[in-house]
């Protein structure tokens, strides 16, 4: 999964873009889902999010690091299942 760093500028230019509905306004800026997050596997090349953010400040998740495999998986079981 993908993290947004506490830098965000709540801009508002990746919640709409994201394909898995992973993004949401937390209590102080923009935070993504971990189980929501595929990376865009299944929908984009790239994260989409990362293409839009102005300033950079989306990630790799430290803590939700998964394999091209997994994110597939999960893409499966969201919109598959
Ligand atoms: Fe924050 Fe970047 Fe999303 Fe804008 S696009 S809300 S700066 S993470």
């Amino acid at each position: 999964a993908l993290l947004i760093k506490d830098n965000c500028i709540n801009c508002d230019m990746c919640e709409p873009e994201c394909p898995n509905g992973a993004i949401y306004y937390g209590p102080e800026i923009y935070e993504i889902d971990p189980d929501l997050c595929t990376e865009c596997v299944g929908h984009y090349d790239k994260p989409t999010c990362i293409s839009v953010c102005p300033i950079d400040c989306i990630i790799d998740d430290p803590d939700h690091r998964e394999s091209e495999e997994q994110l597939w998986d999960k893409f499966v079981l969201l919109h598959h299942a």
